[in-house]
């Protein structure tokens, strides 16, 4: 029995699976369309006890550590959801940590509970149009006036930005680029914060991304996640956990494409005889289902190390990296297997294969990743 295997994780992928099957499969292809998943989504995760699983109790979640979440996750895309359902409802995964971590009890009770609760949705917005991976540059400012900040600059590629009621916005209070950053949770409908057009985008096509801009916006000073200029750490802190889902999408994506590509080589027959039956293709597979099981267990790993509260910043980045490459070899040779079919829109591989672009750039590139692994070898 591994660490992911207990009973009680057992029940807790049986809970995803039916919510799956049930909430999300009959509708998928819709929202996938409309660009966007329902409201109601939210609540009724929160309803199954879905939403809040990785947060406490006392702020309203449903308890649980990473491996909990990192279940879910798993569970989601291996019982035919996709990375861009989770991207979409579980965006308080990266929008809400901070405030949590914080212990504000007012910030809490006004955005924390309600987003469990499904009543609220919030996002994260760090990237800049200027500039993603340098997070120390951002140049979006907030400048003290009294018990207000005035917030003025732009954000842009923010999953959920079109639907967030809040978004928690990393801000810097000194000159820009300075490097001292901060973080306010700052309301849609706050005159000045204006929300663009949802961006379209080569796959996560449920999932909406927004540009923000930010003209002399009040923010009340009570809406800063910590003290200040304490953001840099937070988000640095915080990446682990958005770094290690984004590396379970993968290997999830890769494992549900094995799956498909498994079932399709057994019902197609060419010259006469299935797929399956022929050596190359058999190994193929072979190779496809080894590198997603060990892109998984290497994540496991890292992610039980980090449930610790181990310092395994290089290990994260070095897993992410494995879960996506992965992947993106994996979903290539399934769609491949699938003939002209995987190619087309009612092939469900066709839209791992579009969705898993997006694992080796968000959260950090992979190009960024190997920065860390190369500092983490004292080069
Ligand atoms: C669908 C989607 C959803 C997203 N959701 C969010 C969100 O919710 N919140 C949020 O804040 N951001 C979000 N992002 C932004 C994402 O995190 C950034 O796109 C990413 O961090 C890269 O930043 P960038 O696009 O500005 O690329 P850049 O930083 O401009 O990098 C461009 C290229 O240069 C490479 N590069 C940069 N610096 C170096 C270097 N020093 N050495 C070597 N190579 C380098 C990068 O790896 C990349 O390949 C999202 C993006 C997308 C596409």
């Amino acid at each position: 029995m591994t660490i992911v295997d207990t009973p009680e994780r057992r029940q807790l992928r049986e809970l995803a699976r039916a919510f799956v099957t049930k909430e999300v499969l009959p509708y998928l292809d819709d929202w996938e369309r409309a660009g966007e998943v329902p409201r109601s989504l939210h609540e009724t995760a929160a309803k199954v006890g879905l939403l809040g699983i990785g947060f406490p109790e006392q702020v309203g979640g449903s308890g649980g550590d990473l491996l909990d979440s990192i279940v879910v996750t798993e569970e989601i895309i291996r019982s035919g959801g996709s990375s861009g359902l989770v991207a979409a409802l579980f965006t308080h995964g990266i929008a809400l940590p901070h405030m949590v971590a914080a212990r504000n009890e007012d910030l809490i009770d006004r955005y924390v509970r309600p987003t469990l609760a499904g009543t609220m949705i919030g996002a994260l917005a760090i990237t800049e149009p200027d500039g993603g991976s340098d997070v120390a540059g951002i140049r979006t400012t907030a400048c003290r006036d009294g018990d207000h900040y005035v917030v003025n600059g732009s954000k842009t590629y923010i999953t959920s930005g079109v639907r967030a009621d809040f978004v928690t916005t990393a801000v810097c209070c000194d000159f820009p680029g300075s490097g001292e950053l901060s973080l306010l949770v700052i309301e849609k409908g706050t005159p000045g914060f204006a929300v663009g057009r949802p961006l379209e985008k080569l796959g996560w096509h449920c999932s909406d991304t927004a540009e923000l801009s930010f003209t002399d916006v009040r923010v009340p000073v009570a809406n800063r996640v910590g003290p200040e200029d304490t953001g840099f750490i937070a988000i640095m802190q915080h990446f682990a956990t958005e770094r290690l889902s984004l590396a379970t999408q993968a290997y999830a994506i890769a494992q549900r494409c094995v799956e498909l590509a498994v079932r399709w080589c057994r019902d197609r027959s060419t010259f006469g005889r299935p797929l399956a039956s022929r050596q190359l293709i058999r190994h193929r597979l072979a190779e496809m289902h080894t590198r997603a099981e060990a892109a998984r267990a290497y994540v496991h790993d890292v992610a039980e190390r980090v449930a610790a509260g181990q310092p395994v910043v290089t290990e994260v980045a070095m897993a992410k990296n494995v879960a996506v490459a992965a992947c993106d070899q994996v979903v290539d040779q399934a769609l491949q297997l699938h003939g002209g079919f995987g190619y087309l829109r009612d092939a469900e591989v066709e839209r791992h294969y579009r969705d898993a672009r997006i694992l080796g750039l968000g959260g950090g590139t992979t190009e960024i990743m190997n920065e860390i692994i190369a500092k983490g070898m004292g080069l």
